[in-house]
């Protein structure tokens, strides 16, 4: 039976350059089929999860595709960050009238956000290990909160 990859269809066909699954055959985790986090679609999301802090900030995404998860709680690959952040914005051009919290490596973004109607919505999907920052005056206006 053929695996299919939810939502990538429109896309031509890749193949991740580490571990070769495919739009049909999807590598398959506990959070599920993965999905290609660059443009080229040479990079699925297991892999990326999975590579070290230095691969990451080597690779050059010009383009970042976002993958959406269902929350922070209960992701599992913190520990592959340096300094895992959730810097949470609102009402940005990607996401009009949404809060999106979207996962940094210290200041390094990854595709990983999740987004809600609410901030407190979104607050409920942040890990307990975190804790919210005093706001900066340097920061960008739709920045709301930052979760360290
Ligand atoms: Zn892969
Ligand atoms: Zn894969």
């Amino acid at each position: 039976m053929r695996k299919e990859v939810i939502g990538l269809s429109i896309f031509p066909r890749g193949i991740c350059q580490i571990c070769g699954c495919t739009d049909t055959n999807a590598c398959v985790t506990e959070a599920g089929p993965c999905f290609w986090v660059n443009e080229e679609h040479d990079l699925c999301s297991t892999c990326y999860s999975e590579m070290s802090a230095d691969d990451v900030g080597n690779l050059d995404m010009n383009v970042m595709i976002n993958v959406p998860l269902h929350t922070f709680v209960d992701f599992h690959h913190f520990n592959r960050f340096r300094v895992p952040i959730i810097s949470i914005t609102y009402n940005t051009s990607d996401f009009p009238h949404k809060y999106a919290g979207r996962l940094f490596d210290l200041d390094q973004p990854t595709p990983y956000i999740v987004i809600r109607n609410t901030l407190e919505e979104l607050r409920q999907e942040i890990p307990p290990h975190f804790s919210v920052l005093e706001r900066s005056v340097n920061d960008d206006p739709v920045i709301v909160e930052v979760w360290v």
